[in-house]
Formats: C-alpha cells, structure tokens, sequence
C-alpha cells in the first residue's frame, strides 16, 4: 500500500517516516512524490478550532489532490498561564512572522512566548504538546489518532536539534529539553510519536486483517 504523508515540514516528515517507516508492505510518499505543488490555498485550509478538525481538514484536502491513502497531523503547545494558547495557532503565534523562513518563525515564536510568560514562575510554567494525526484511506471514511506530552516551558532557550517550540519544552523526567535530544529519543516520548505510533498499529491490523481474508 501507498500512504501519502500530507506535511511540508521536513522536521516533521522525518519524524513521521522513522516510526511508519517500518510498517511491512507500506510505501510513504511525500507531498513532492506525488507531485502536488505548494499553493496559497493549502494554508487555508487549517482554520478550524480543534487539531482534530484541523487535521482532518488537511488530510481529506491532500487525499482529494492525490487521490492516495493520506496521514495528515496538526499538532501545537497548549500552554497552561496561557489558558491553552497558541494552540492550534502555534505556527502562526507571533505577530508579523508571515514572510519568515519556518526557523526564522521559530524563533520569533519562541521569543514571543516567552514575553508574555516573563512574570509567570516555574510551578505554573506547564504545557503540553498536542498532535491529532487524521488517515484518510478512502472517501467518506478517516481515523484519528492523538498523542500528548507534559513538560515545562523554560525561561530561555536550550538545545539545538528539532524544531518550532522544542529549545523551550523541557522534559522533567529526563531532565531535557526537547531540542536536547536524538530524533529517536524524542520520538519514544513525544506526542507525535505517541500519534503515529497508533497509525502503526492500525495500518499493521489492517494489514493483517488483509492477509486472513
Ligand atoms: P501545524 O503545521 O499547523 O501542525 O503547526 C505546528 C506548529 O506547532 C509548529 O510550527 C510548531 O510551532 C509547533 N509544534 C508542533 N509540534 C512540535 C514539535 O514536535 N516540536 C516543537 N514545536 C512543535
């Protein structure tokens, strides 16, 4: 089987394909292997409340472009003093990064986050990352599947792998933060990985169900 993996992040997409990547009889492909164009419409795609409608809205959208079977994920920091923002807005946060290379972005949401925690202390600097990730096998039908992970929002930047908010979400059990560790490491505890680790399991019961019939 052909599954398309609906994300212009490179980031993410790796991430995506070390945990489907051994998925028996699964071939990914990419947004550029199916030879869908980036356009100005993608982006309105995702503007909905919820990662789940979110996440939904853009795999049916890749799904009816390509016509193969397609994962799509959105995914956020909902941060707790914030009352859960950014949210589904996290790519978007900070005003006035719309012409911005995606680390430029980072870094302007990062800096932005951490204003407006400037008088927020340690005990109540919790959130979560967040990541719905929704299959469209065929029209008319979809799964979804969400993952999260708890950490602490630090006061200043630590780390250099990864992307978007990782420098600032430390985990407390291992005493890192996100953009601290291997891709590997941060999979095994991450919201994505939890997410897509549950598409694993489906596209492999499916498989197997395929095989008794
Ligand atoms: P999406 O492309 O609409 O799903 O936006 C996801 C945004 O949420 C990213 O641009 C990041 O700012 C943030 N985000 C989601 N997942 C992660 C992650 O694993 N690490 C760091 N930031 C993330």
């Amino acid at each position: 089987m052909r599954l398309l993996v609906a994300t212009r992040s490179g980031h993410k997409l790796r991430e995506i394909r070390e945990i489907l990547g051994d998925v028996r009889g699964l071939r990914l492909l990419d947004l550029n292997d199916a030879g869908i164009r980036e356009s100005p419409e993608e982006e309105a795609v995702e503007a909905f409340e919820t990662f789940e409608d979110n996440a939904l809205a853009k795999a049916t959208y890749f799904h009816e472009a390509s016509g193969l079977p397609t994962v799509a994920d959105d995914s956020g920091l909902e941060v707790d003093a914030l009352e859960g923002r950014p949210g589904v807005r996290s790519k978007r946060f900070a005003p006035g990064g719309e012409d911005l290379s995606a680390q430029e972005r980072d870094c302007l949401n990062n800096e932005h986050l951490l204003t407006l925690m400037k008088d927020v202390k340690l005990p109540d600097r919790t959130a979560r990352f967040v990541c719905v990730a929704a299959l469209v096998e065929q029209p008319g039908t979809h799964h979804l599947f969400r993952g999260t992970v708890e950490g602490l929002i630090l006061g200043r930047p630590r780390g250099w792998d990864g992307f978007g908010y990782d420098p600032l979400f430390f985990h407390q059990r291992l005493g890192r933060t996100f953009a601290e560790l291997s891709q590997t490491e941060k999979s095994r505890l991450s919201h994505r990985g939890e997410a897509f680790r549950a598409v694993r399991a489906h596209l492999r019961s499916a498989e197997a169900e395929g095989e008794a019939r």
